[in-house]
């Protein structure tokens, strides 16, 4: 019976483990930086952080990521940058649903 209880304490020990581990990845993942148009990929795409293509902007883009609302989020297209909501570049293709 103890041992059986030393074993759940174990499993419970390395779930939090897993558990901070992965907080801080999400923590890190928020320090990123914000994508500059001086960026040679950016300006490859043609990037803007204002959309003059109506009904197109990286809010409404396939390729946003991060969380609905945000000023600044994630793009699949630029790993590591954040890129603004009402942004767009000429990867932009319009998000299902
Ligand atoms: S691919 Fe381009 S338009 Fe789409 S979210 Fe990323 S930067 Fe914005």
């Amino acid at each position: 019976m103890k041992s059986v209880n030393r074993r759940n304490f174990l499993k419970m020990s390395g779930a939090t483990l897993i558990g901070l581990t992965c907080g801080s990845v999400a923590l890190r993942s928020q320090a990123q930086e914000l994508l500059q148009t001086s960026d040679p990929t950016a300006q490859a795409l043609k990037y803007v952080p204002k959309s003059e293509v109506a009904g197109s902007m990286c809010s409404n883009c396939m390729y946003i990521q991060g969380n609905e609302g945000d000023e600044n989020r994630p793009c699949a297209i630029f790993p590591g940058k954040l890129v603004a909501a009402d942004g767009w570049c000429s990867a932009w293709v319009k998000r299902p649903g």
